[in-house]
C-alpha cells in the first residue's frame, strides 16, 4: 500500500522525546522557548507563539486583535474547513469568498466586493502551499484598513516575492498536524512583528498573565499551551526541513514529468512569484471519484481536494449570496496523489504507470 500521506519521523524524534522524558520536565519549557525562537527565525518575525493546533491559533490571533461577534472575517471558499470555523469559534462570522481558477487561492477582485463595514479581518490561505497572492491582498488591507490573519496552516518553506508566508500579515498562523509539512502530532504557532499583538497572545494562551507563578490573573484567557514532548519533536521535525522540502518539490517535479503526457490529466499551475512547497501532490481530472477508487483498488492512496465551504451542509447558510464557480471547479476536479517526502522513485513511478493505465484503459 502507497499511502496518500505520512509523516516522516524517526530515531531523531524518538530521541528527542526520549531526552524531554528524562528531564522530567514536560510541561512548557526550554525546549518550547527553543522551539518558538527557531520557528519565529525560520519565519522572519519577531514573536512565535504556540497553541495546541492550528484552529486554535487562528482563533487566538483572531480574538487578540478584538475579533467579536458582530464582526466579519473574509475567508476563501477552497480552504481546510478550520479556517471558517475559527471564526465561528471567535464568534464572528466568515465571508466566503471564490478563488482564482488557477491557484486555488483566495480571488483578490472578489475579496474587495466582500468588504463591509463589519470586516474586521482578512484571512488568506496559502492553500497546497502555495502563496496567495500578497500583493493584491496586502494593497486592499492597506487602502480599506483592514487587518490580515494569514492562515498559513499548509505553508512552513513558502514564501511569495522572497519573503515567508505568515510573515504578511498582522499576524499568520501555522498548524503541525501529523500531514502538515513538518507534525508534532497536533500543534500550531502565532506569528506576528507586532509587540503587543504579541503581549495580548502571551497573556490570553496563559490564563490572563504574561508569566507562570502568582495565582494573580489582571485578565481573563486560556489554556492554549503546549508540552515541550511536542515542541521537541517539532525541533526534530525542523532540523529536516530543508531535506523534506528538496523531497517534496522533487517528488512534484517527478510526477509531472512522468504524467505530463497524459491526456486527460493536467497539473496546476504554480505562482511564479513564490517559492513554493507542495503540500500535496494535485492533478486536474474530469473524474476525480473515478480515479480515487480506482488507485484504491491498486494499492495507492489518493483523495479528493477540499470540499468547498459553501457545499458543506454546516456552512451553507453563509453562502447564500454568494456564486464561487472556481472553487467548485477545483473540488469537481482535483485528485491529491500520494504525496509524502518518503516517499522512493519506485512508488512514484508505480502510481504514474497506474494513472496512464486508467487514462489508456479504463476511461469511460
Ligand atoms: C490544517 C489546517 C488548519 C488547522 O490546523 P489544525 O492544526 O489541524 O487545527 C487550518 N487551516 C488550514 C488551511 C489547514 O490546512
Amino acid at each position: 500500500m502507497i499511502p496518500q500521506f505520512e509523516p516522516w519521523l524517526g530515531e531523531e524524534e524518538v530521541l528527542a522525546v526520549a531526552e524531554v522524558l528524562r528531564s522530567n520536565w514536560i510541561t512548557e519549557g526550554e525546549k518550547t522557548r527553543q522551539w518558538e525562537r527557531s520557528i519565529a527565525q525560520l519565519c522572519g518575525v519577531k514573536h512565535a507563539m504556540p497553541a495546541p493546533n492550528g484552529t486554535l491559533a487562528l482563533y487566538l490571533a483572531l480574538k487578540a486583535i478584538g475579533v467579536d461577534k458582530g464582526d466579519e472575517v473574509i475567508v476563501p471558499d477552497f480552504t481546510f474547513i478550520a479556517t471558517a470555523n475559527s471564526v465561528v469559534m471567535a464568534g464572528a462570522t466568515p465571508v466566503l469568498v471564490d478563488v482564482d481558477v488557477r491557484t486555488f487561492n483566495m480571488d483578490h477582485e472578489k475579496l474587495e466586493e466582500a468588504i463591509t463595514p463589519r470586516t474586521k479581518a482578512i484571512m488568506p490561505v496559502h492553500i497546497y502551499g502555495q502563496p496567495a497572492d500578497m500583493d493584491a491582498i496586502g494593497d486592499i488591507a492597506r487602502r480599506r484598513g483592514i487587518s490580515i490573519i494569514e492562515d498559513a496552516a499548509q505553508g512552513i518553506g513558502v514564501s511569495f516575492r522572497g519573503k515567508p508566508v505568515g510573515s504578511f500579515g498582522l499576524a499568520g498562523c501555522l498548524s503541525f498536524f501529523a500531514d502538515k509539512t513538518i507534525t508534532t502530532g497536533e500543534g500550531g504557532m502565532i506569528l506576528t512583528d507586532d509587540d503587543e499583538l504579541a503581549e495580548r497572545c502571551r497573556i490570553l494562551r496563559n490564563q490572563g498573565r504574561p508569566e507562570r507563578g502568582p495565582y494573580v490573573h489582571p485578565h481573563i484567557g486560556f489554556n492554549f499551551r503546549t508540552t515541550d514532548v511536542q515542541s521537541a519533536i517539532g525541533l526534530a521535525q525542523l532540523a529536516k526541513l530543508d531535506s523534506i522540502i528538496t523531497r517534496k518539490r522533487r517528488n512534484a517535479e517527478l510526477y509531472r514529468t512522468l504524467l505530463g503526457d497524459v491526456e486527460g490529466v493536467e497539473f496546476p499551475c504554480v505562482e511564479v512569484r513564490g517559492f513554493n512547497v507542495p503540500f500535496r501532490v494535485n492533478v486536474l481530472v474530469k473524474d476525480p471519484e473515478t480515479l480515487m477508487h480506482y488507485l484504491e483498488r491498486e494499492g495507492i492512496g489518493a483523495r479528493r481536494f477540499f470540499c468547498p465551504l459553501h457545499v458543506q451542509p454546516c456552512y451553507r447558510t453563509y453562502a447564500m449570496n454568494g456564486d464561487f464557480p472556481s472553487a467548485t471547479a477545483a473540488y469537481e476536479r482535483g485528485l491529491s496523489l500520494p504525496s509524502a517526502a518518503t516517499l522512493t522513485e519506485t512508488e512514484i513511478e508505480l502510481v504514474c504507470r497506474k494513472v496512464r493505465l486508467f487514462f489508456e484503459h479504463c476511461r469511460p
